[in-house]
């Protein structure tokens, strides 16, 4: 039995503009002592209000243009609603109904073979600040836990894949050729190890008889050899669930980069438990063809 593997990737990419998306505060804050790059804006101190970083757009098109897309002459921007300790607002401003680019591609060469790889939207959403856990990487089993606002309102795109990619290998190679792009444009690092670029792979497998497994959404990648790895391990963890008959859960799973191998975070949740709505606070974001 030969299963079809079936990969999309959802990619973030931190911009490196001087100031923050929505306010003044140094958006460079991968260095800097904890909540030292922070204002009322960033951390949402109630009565304060947002102000678009034209950088932001500018950088957002330009992506959007080197990945073949439409560019989109009116989008807006959505408030994504959750709690954690890290999102002092309660809200992260992202583009969720109307976003800035999409319907691009871009070709991934793997060997002889050149594939075109789908787009299907790229839009602006601010970071959210970080949690740091004492003594361990996270919050179970530790004995106290600090917040670090620096990176909330730190500007990034996300990038959304079509399910395109057909292999381990190829969602690394497209990873790389990602990288490669927004580092020519000068408008991310590309710097994985460091956050800058960060990525989320769903992945399902369909089988002789074109029957699909569920699709497992793998969490916390954070270095080009890692996507690679851990889409290796779903791909043989769901091959196996396959050939012996059972159904795939549908979940998000996290990757060890310790234990070298994915584990459950929790079932699928659905989009509309963040409770999308236009960001009251912003404009629509027209953009001219100038
Ligand atoms: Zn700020």
């Amino acid at each position: 039995m030969m299963n079809k593997t079936v990969i999309g990737l959802e990619i973030h990419a931190q911009l490196i503009t001087e100031t923050k998306a929505f306010c003044s505060c140094r958006a460079d804050v991968f260095d800097l002592e904890p909540n030292t790059a922070i204002c009322p804006v960033c951390t949402g101190q109630p009565g304060t209000l947002p102000v678009l970083n034209k950088r932001v757009v500018e950088f957002a098109i330009m992506a959007g243009l080197a990945m073949n897309c439409t560019i989109n002459k009116r989008s807006v921007f959505d408030r994504k609603n959750y709690f954690y300790p890290d999102l002092p607002k309660g809200y992260q401003i992202t583009q969720y109904f109307f976003p800035i680019a999409e319907n691009g591609f871009l070709y991934l060469e793997n060997g002889d073979e050149k594939r075109k790889i789908g787009i299907r939207r790229i839009h602006i959403e601010e970071d959210a600040g970080k949690m740091i856990h004492q003594g361990t990487d996270s919050i179970t089993g530790s004995s106290g836990s600090y917040v670090d606002l620096n990176r909330c309102g730190v500007p990034l795109i996300e990038i959304v894949t079509e399910p395109d990619l057909r292999s381990p290998a190829e969602a690394r190679i497209f990873m790389e050729l990602l990288r490669d792009t927004v580092r020519a444009l000068g408008v991310c690092s590309g710097d994985m190890e460091k956050g800058a670029l960060r990525c989320d792979a769903n992945i399902s497998m369909v089988d002789d008889s074109g029957r699909s497994s569920n699709r497992v959404e793998v969490k916390n990648i954070n270095s080009f050899k890692f996507v690679e790895k851990a889409l290796e391990f779903e791909q043989e963890r769901i091959s196996r669930i396959l050939s012996s008959g059972g159904d795939v859960a549908k979940e998000t799973r996290s990757w060890s980069f310790s234990s070298k191998e994915t584990f459950s975070m929790r079932s699928k949740e659905e989009e509309n438990d963040y409770r999308y709505f236009p960001e009251p606070d912003l404009p629509e974001l027209i953009v001219s063809e100038d």
